[in-house]
């Protein structure tokens, strides 16, 4: 048997912070996730909508797949890490996106993060008013100028190309033929890759938060809260034999 474990990281593995770079995943939670990944059966897969070297900070297990940047880039075991030893040498930003961050001027306690292939507006700090206002802004701009945008909570990315984890998941599910399939995540960007997992007979969890207490599609069963994403990852972490 060969299970594929796809799991996303903030609000799903390490709680939701005030800014990318606080977010942890309780050790607890990585020792469970190791164990996941030293399984001969499972092939356990990180997609997030972090860049590759902050995924990796939080969840460094050389022998995942990651597909960060919403499976923009995709990395077998082993490649993201020799990356990051080279130096994580990225292809500059396209001018649009530059343009975009010159003219996006965010409220103050806003953050602008520089991702691989994208940047990434956070208004976790600011009060809900004015991140609506600050996303909203951002969000037309990016629209003029003809890029993609995507939402989720508290940030607004945009891209010249819009990845998707639906695809990213498809096509690491295409490479290795799983005949178990899960995906857990927890926002807006997941709901697709979700709703297909479960078309294609997997399991599937919206993990719920007091921002979005209930499920977001009819169809998709939740976990109540990220604590119960980490008994679940807790349960599975060892072989059933083991
Ligand atoms: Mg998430």
């Amino acid at each position: 048997m060969t299970w594929l474990l796809a799991l996303d990281i903030d609000g799903t593995l390490a709680p939701i912070a005030g800014t990318p770079s606080d977010a942890l995943v309780p050790d607890t939670v990585l020792a469970d996730l190791r164990c996941l990944a030293a399984r001969a059966d499972v092939h356990l897969v990180f997609l997030t909508g972090r860049d590759g070297a902050s995924a990796f900070r939080l969840v460094p297990i050389a022998q995942a797949t990651f597909a960060p940047e919403h499976g923009a880039c995709i990395y077998a075991p082993g490649e993201l890490q020799s990356w990051l030893a080279q130096g994580a040498k990225a292809p500059p930003l396209g001018p649009v996106l530059l343009e975009w961050e010159a003219r996006c001027n965010p409220p103050a306690g806003a953050i602008i993060e520089r991702k691989t292939t994208a940047l990434a507006l956070h208004t976790r700090q600011l009060e809900p008013e004015c991140a609506s206002s600050a996303l909203d802004a951002a969000a037309e701009l990016a629209a003029g100028l003809g890029l993609a945008v995507l939402r989720g909570r508290g940030v607004v990315e945009v891209a010249e190309r819009l990845a998707s984890k639906r695809d990213a998941l498809a096509s690491i599910a295409a490479a290795i033929q799983p005949s178990r399939l899960s995906y857990i995540g927890d926002d807006t960007t997941d709901i697709e890759a979700l709703l297909w997992v479960q078309r294609q007979g997997g399991e599937a969890y919206f993990v719920c938060s007091s921002e979005r207490p209930t499920s977001p599609h009819p169809d998709l069963p939740t976990l109540s809260a990220i604590e119960s994403v980490w008994a679940w990852v807790h349960a599975h972490a060892r072989a059933p034999d083991a």
